[in-house]
């Protein structure tokens, strides 16, 4: 490692990503490139339109699911895109830079990057979590710190306000919500992202029953995907495949948010809802959504597990990226006396790289 980092950065932003100069490749690129490296099938940072894609192996169901839509399959003049599976912590060299990929604990084959550049016989080594969090899921690799001379970091939950509690008490929480409403002769209408956070509440539920989970549409290629992939959820059912006259009462249904308040949700008759996301710490939030209850269960590290990873991987450098950058870049500088820099910021006037 060398004694000073250099001038020259390893990753900068570009095209909606992270681009590496020497590596020639970029990290998560919002436009189509020629050679994406991708931290998670999240939709926003999995995009179709690129020639060569690096990800886990594990990703490789969901990823495909994401970047070869059937409307591009039917199309003659679209280039098949070239997806090269990599094993967690195997090295692959792009241009002159070695890089490897590390569990992020954030969904099924989601990855950390590690790019490494050596130069006059010294090397750096840039670390971007992408998405992560140290909370437990049944449904993928817990998150493994990677030392590093500079830690790219989501930001997402950035404040000291969010903190959260074990997977096993929130599921455990919604369990009772559930069964609360059958002894009412209600449907619990569960809301959850349809990609990650619904597998995870769903794995979670085996420890509680093995009583069937209604689904949307959205969620059931997904679901089948976790399934194939050797995560035991419980039994589920399309709820489209139930006949019109389902009383479904007692059922636990689950959709993604964009379900909430359509029409889709008038045959379950008398039900209450509830919403399964780290937003609902927010009081505000879960008021204006108009959601019965709410559960707060993240994808994303709490203040603790941030502050704990920037700890145990032991950057010498701190970029932030989406969301509350500037509240933790300015504890970083003022509390742990890091060089701590919001992603942005970091490559204007005034930043390292200025
Ligand atoms: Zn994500
Ligand atoms: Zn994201």
């Amino acid at each position: 490692m060398t004694q000073e980092l250099r001038q020259t950065p390893l990753l900068r932003p570009a095209r909606g990503g992270l681009y590496c100069k020497v590596g020639g490749f970029y990290i998560d690129p919002e436009e189509p490139v020629d050679t994406a490296v991708i931290t998670h099938a999240h939709s926003d940072h999995a995009r179709p339109g690129h020639l060569i894609y690096y990800a886990t192996r594990e990703s490789l169901p969901l990823l495909e699911r994401r970047v070869w839509t059937a409307e591009q399959a039917a199309s003659p003049d679209e280039p098949r895109p070239h997806i090269q599976p990599v094993e967690y912590g195997e090295s692959f060299v792009l241009g002159e830079a070695k890089v490897s990929l590390h569990p992020a604990g954030h969904l099924l084959g989601s990855a950390q990057v590690r790019v490494e550049h050596e130069r006059d016989g010294t090397s750096e080594v840039w670390v971007v979590s992408g998405d992560y969090k140290r909370g437990e899921d049944p449904t993928c690799r817990p998150f493994e710190p990677v030392e590093c001379d500079v830690f790219i970091t989501e930001a997402t939950f950035a404040l000291p306000i969010y903190r959260w509690r074990s997977t096993r008490e929130v599921v455990s929480d919604i369990y009772d919500w559930w069964e609360e409403n059958r002894r009412e002769g209600r449907t619990s209408v569960l809301f959850a992202y349809s990609l990650g956070k619904a597998q995870r509440v769903l794995a979670e539920l085996t420890r509680f029953t093995d009583r069937r989970v209604l689904l949307h549409g959205a969620l059931v290629d997904f679901v089948d995907l976790y399934r194939d992939a050797g995560v035991e959820m419980p039994p589920t059912k399309y709820v489209t495949e139930m006949d019109t006259s389902t009383d479904f009462s007692g059922e636990l249904v689950m959709a993604p948010p964009s379900a909430f308040a359509s029409s889709w949700m008038k045959r379950f008759g008398d039900y209450r809802t509830a919403f399964a996301s780290g937003w609902m710490r927010v009081r505000g939030i879960k008021r204006r959504r108009g959601y019965d209850t709410g559960f707060v269960l993240s994808d994303h590290v709490d203040w603790p597990e941030l502050l704990q990873s920037i700890e145990d991987v032991g950057a010498r450098r701190v970029l932030a990226t989406h969301g509350k950058t500037e509240a933790l870049v300015r504890y970083l500088r003022e509390e742990r006396g890091l060089d701590a820099w919001g992603l942005e910021s970091a490559y204007v006037d005034g930043g390292p790289y200025a």
